[in-house]
């Protein structure tokens, strides 16, 4: 099963790619955290893709789309958590690859910005917490692996509303695009954390009958 995961920054597409992927032994691959990775390890894509991220905006289509091509090469049976986010590139994707479903992650704009500012990530095994909506048991401290949370260099207001309206124009339009395509799961993302993980599994058992 090939999946892709819609939804706006902070939705948390993450934290549920992490649920399906385990459940179904998926490959879970984040565009996010490659550039992330990319980022942390002084490359040239990294010097690159820092500039587009620090401004809330996306790395350019050609560039992502690279990336994800030779990612998926030689792969089946993955979750794409963050890619596609332009029509651009949801085609590109369509050229190689087969996707099953593509699971939108619904949340209004006003939770948006409070999700992204509590959010905190493990340095060591990429673990996503939040400081209200799932906090871990010791503050700043991974509880799977005892790593070192840290906060996104993003996740603040003044990047995040760019990247909302950055989404508004550019990734909305893809729910259309996969709705006519018979592929969409419409999932509503306001529950909590356990919930909407419910709601996915169970849409998913329905594309797999
Ligand atoms: P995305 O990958 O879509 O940007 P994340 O999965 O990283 O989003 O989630 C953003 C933040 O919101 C994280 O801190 C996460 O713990 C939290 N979160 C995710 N889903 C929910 C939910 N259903 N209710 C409350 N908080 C959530
Ligand atoms: P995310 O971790 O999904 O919130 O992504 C963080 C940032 O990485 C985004 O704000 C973009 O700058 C960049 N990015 C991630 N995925 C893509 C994509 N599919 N296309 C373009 N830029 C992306």
């Amino acid at each position: 099963m090939n999946i892709i995961l819609l939804g706006p920054p902070g939705a948390g597409k993450g934290t549920q790619a992490a649920v399906i992927s385990a459940r179904y032994k998926l490959a879970h691959i984040s565009t996010g955290d490659i550039f992330r990775a990319a980022v942390a390890s002084g490359s040239e894509l990294g010097a690159r893709a820092k500039a587009c991220m620090e401004r809330g905006e996306l790395v350019p289509d050609a560039v992502t789309i690279a990336i994800v091509r030779e990612r998926l090469t030689g792969t089946e049976n993955y979750i794409l958590d963050g890619f596609p986010r332009t029509t651009e590139q949801a085609e590109a994707l369509d050229s190689f690859a087969k996707i099953d479903a593509a699971v939108n992650i619904s949340v209004p704009a006003e939770y948006l910005i409070d999700r992204a500012i509590g959010r905190r990530i493990c340095k060591k095994c990429g673990a996503t917490y939040h400081i209200k909506y799932n906090a871990p048991q010791s503050e700043g401290i991974c509880d799977k692996c005892g790593g070192e949370l840290y906060q996104r260099a993003d996740d603040n207001a003044e990047t995040m509303s760019k990247r909302l309206s950055n989404y508004e124009k550019s990734t909305r339009p893809l729910i259309e695009y996969y709705r006519k395509r018979g592929k969409l799961i419409e999932i509503d993302g306001r529950k909590p954390i356990g919930e909407v993980s419910g709601e996915i599994l169970a849409k998913l058992e329905e594309v797999r009958a």
